[in-house]
């Protein structure tokens, strides 16, 4: 089959992704003085950031008046297991509040404390009430002011339902993507002068996830394909709480504001077991603690009928519970027929955020690729071995902001780029390898490859680890490799909106992701943060001085430890001054 891309379309910055961190680095790249278009697989507005519900975390101090920046520093580098990029923690704790007034000043209405300042509410492992919030609507809140100002802002277009299948380079340095569109699979090839990727996480690998269909880890993908380094791809969240019953809706979140609102975790002997895994933090302790006792619970036979356990929060006035938590009462109800009010829910751990990711530059978010930035969920460093809850939202802002203003002066430096020669095998190669799978009727069920990927991570990969599940996973996983080489499109050889051949196509870059992933889990011998090894049940302060870094080889993936540089004496400070605060698993 020959095919050739049907249309050219020229920017200065193309950014890949209309989530948080999309949309805010599109403001800051337009703001710039850059041409900016943004591409995503949906449509604008539904991007995964609309589902995001607890909070935007900021020290703000507006209910507790002792919070600081240096506080919000130090619970990110704790909650990280001090693998955190320092310089990220830094600037994330520093600027959040100033987003999030940006975010107020563009539309964004917030929850109110009775003196009218932004209501900011408790989340696990936040020292202080630190979360600005929307009910537990906050992402739509987030997106659709962002969404507004970037379709008010000069020189912003968008590309909707339009995926991107693989970066071009010239000279080492990223001039250009190409894509389809999934209406009706015609190809488009873009050029720029910086690209900035801003695709998101890579949850739906797993078969328990709360994470949107687009969750594909596409970027990490592309970026590793044109030789970016991936850092810390062991480090990935299971959120505590998801949905278990029915089984269709098992995953979907549960949101970490049912115990910031004073949620209580129970056992099935009525048990509020928390008390024996962290007593001081109880249900707020942070998350990979919270998710393994709730694992550790259910294993020991104190789970529920449905394998969970019961989160109870109706010792709250309904009509508190019903202004707080507004999704949560409608999803209970709706989708599993409990009345939140009156009854408990039940519970289990479901795979939620990439810690792992593209490694960047913390200012700006450059890799180290030309002209390739990244933010977001997609990039790695801010938080570690272990992100606390609203901590994603104010990374999208913050470096979503910085990534599109230093992807804007690099591309105006080098606008010449987006006319360079690119060669045209690169290309044909590209649009070959998208296109193959139409011509094979049949070839391998995408549906039921992913299906089998996503129970090999699930059964290899789980929330805690030991070195010969890992290494069985990554020989399953290598067949899995060489079956997807053979992937049909599901049966159908059309290009219009076919969800077999977009699979065939997700399913690599889930490839890429899951490979990096267990590789590294095999790299950390230590249990750290979400990394926990039933066989090295221990930190080890070794490898607390390293991040695993994930390049391409020409023989194939390579895993290598690199040392994380020493924390500057004021950054040394902020966190020994909060030392006090350390519980006995974290010093552990
Ligand atoms: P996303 O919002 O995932 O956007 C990715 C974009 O990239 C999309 O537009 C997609 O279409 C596009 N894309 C992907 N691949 C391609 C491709 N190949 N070509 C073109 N476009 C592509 N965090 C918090 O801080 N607070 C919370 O309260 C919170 N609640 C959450 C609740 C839920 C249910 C979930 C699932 C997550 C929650 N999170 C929360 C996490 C947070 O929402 C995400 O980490 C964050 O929204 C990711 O934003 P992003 O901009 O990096 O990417």
């Amino acid at each position: 089959m020959s095919v050739v891309a049907h249309e050219t379309v020229e920017t200065d910055v193309l950014v890949l992704g209309a989530g948080g961190a999309g949309l805010r680095g599109a403001i800051a790249a337009a703001e710039g003085g850059a041409r900016v278009l943004v591409v995503c697989k949906s449509l604008l507005g539904k991007a995964h950031t609309v589902m995001a519900e607890g909070g935007v975390a900021a020290a703000m101090h507006n209910v507790a008046y002792q919070d600081s920046w240096e506080v919000h520093f130090a619970d990110t580098m704790k909650g990280g297991k001090l693998i955190n990029d320092w310089r990220m923690a830094e600037l994330h704790a520093k600027e959040s509040p100033d987003r999030v007034l940006e975010l107020e000043r563009w539309g964004a209405i917030f929850d109110r404390t009775w003196q009218g300042r932004i209501h900011q509410r408790p989340f696990g492992a936040h020292t202080y009430p630190r979360l600005a919030h929307i009910g537990d609507r906050t992402g739509l809140e987030l997106v659709r002011t962002l969404q507004d100002r970037a379709v008010h802002t000069a020189g912003v277009d968008v590309h909707m339902e339009t995926t991107v299948f693989k970066l071009l380079t010239e000279g080492g340095r990223v001039v250009g993507a190409l894509a389809y569109r999934r209406s009706d699979g015609s190809l488009l090839m873009y050029r720029c002068g910086a690209l900035v990727l801003a695709s998101g996480g890579a949850g739906k690998m797993y078969r328990v996830t709360s994470n949107s269909w687009e969750s594909t880890g596409d970027g990490t993908a592309l970026a590793y394909e044109v030789g970016a380094q991936l850092r810390d791809m062991e480090m990935v969240q299971f959120h505590p709480t998801g949905m278990v019953w029915p089984a269709g809706v098992r995953g979907i979140l549960v949101t970490e504001g049912v115990r910031g609102e004073g949620g209580v975790l129970r056992n099935k002997e009525g048990e509020r077991f928390m008390e024996r895994y962290d007593h001081e933090r109880m249900e707020l302790s942070s998350r990979d603690v919270v998710a393994r006792a709730i694992n550790s619970e259910v294993n020991a036979g104190r789970g529920t009928p449905h394998g969970g356990v019961f989160l109870d929060i109706t010792h709250r006035k309904p009509e508190f519970i019903k202004s707080k938590l507004p999704s949560m009462y409608e999803q209970f109800l709706k989708l599993a027929k409990v009345d939140i009010t009156k009854e408990p829910m039940e519970v289990a751990p479901t795979l939620h955020y990439m810690m792992a990711g593209v490694r960047v530059e913390p200012e700006t978010g450059a890799t180290n690729v030309a002209g390739l930035y990244a933010a977001g969920e997609l990039a790695s460093g801010l938080h570690g071995a272990n992100r606390l809850g609203g901590n994603s939202l104010s990374d999208l802002l913050v470096f979503g902001k910085r990534a599109g203003e230093a992807a804007a002066a690099d591309a105006l430096r080098n606008a010449k780029q987006a006319k360079a020669r690119v060669d045209p095998a690169q290309v044909d190669a590209a649009i070959a390898g998208l296109m193959a799978p139409l011509a094979r009727p049949g070839g391998e069920n995408p549906f039921k490859l992913h299906g089998e990927l996503q129970d090999l991570m699930s059964t290899y990969a789980p929330i805690v680890r030991d070195e010969p599940t890992l290494e069985a996973g990554l020989e399953k996983l290598k067949e899995l490799q060489s079956r997807a080489l053979t992937c049909g499109a599901g049966g159908s050889a059309t290009r219009a909106f076919n969800p077999g051949w977009h699979t065939a196509h997700d399913l690599q870059s889930m490839l890429v992701n899951a490979e990096a992933l267990l590789r590294s889990a095999m790299a950390r011998k230590e249990s750290r943060g979400a990394h926990a090894r039933s066989d090295f049940p221990k930190t080890d302060d070794e490898l607390g001085r390293v991040n695993f870094v994930v390049e391409r080889t020409a023989d194939g993936m390579r895993v290598t430890a690199h040392p994380i540089p020493p924390m500057p004496e004021h950054l040394a400070d902020a966190l020994h001054r909060s030392y006090a605060t350390f519980t006995p698993e974290e010093i552990e």
